[in-house]
């Protein structure tokens, strides 16, 4: 890493969980029903290999809708970390937003800014993570996904295929960021 790359900040892929990491079972939340989207793993080791932070910006209304809480989000999320490492890859940080503007649980309901399609998130984890949005991208199943990395201001891809490593490498997405 040169100098100038540390002061503009670290590239980051931004990628949504449900649907894009494990599969969408609707509202998961159970290691049980836990299985990666093929290529998953692999498309996570070639990011980090890239040079890229990679970042879970993840809406889990689930927990606003009473079905799960907080806790239960982040042993899911441990679990895909230690998943991960048995293919030598690595999430580096994982941002979720539990809120919802229709909550059966009052205190999570809140029309929060950092539920997708907003930028929230993608802006919390820039600001937290030092990361350069000029070199960031983001990879969602859902068009609110496409949305909230508009309004960040960084490219979008829809992946609505069935395997995260042959997109990753399809769109040239594995390769080094260039710098700007
Ligand atoms: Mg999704």
């Amino acid at each position: 890493m040169t100098e100038t790359t540390v002061a503009s900040g670290y590239p980051a892929a931004f990628l949504d969980r449900d649907g894009v990491i494990n599969v969408d079972v609707g509202y998961p939340h159970l290691i049980e029903t836990f299985r990666f989207i093929p290529g998953a793993p692999e498309a996570i080791k070639a990011l980090n290999d890239a040079g890229y932070r990679v970042v879970v910006v993840s809406n889990q209304s689930g927990v606003a809708r009473g079905l799960f809480t907080e806790e239960a989000v982040r042993v899911f999320n441990q679990h895909i970390a230690h998943s991960l490492a048995s293919f030598g890859a690595k999430i580096d940080a994982f941002y979720f937003c539990p809120y919802h503007p229709e909550a059966a649980v009052e205190r999570y309901r809140v029309d929060h800014h950092e539920r997708k399609p907003r930028p929230g998130m993608i802006e919390r984890a820039a600001s937290e993570m030092t990361l350069d949005l000029t070199r960031s991208f983001l990879i969602g199943d859902r068009e609110t996904d496409i949305l909230a990395a508009s309004a960040a201001g960084i490219p979008g891809y829809l992946f609505k295929e069935n395997n995260l490593f042959s997109f990753v490498e399809g769109h040239g997405l594995s390769t080094p960021p260039q710098h700007v």
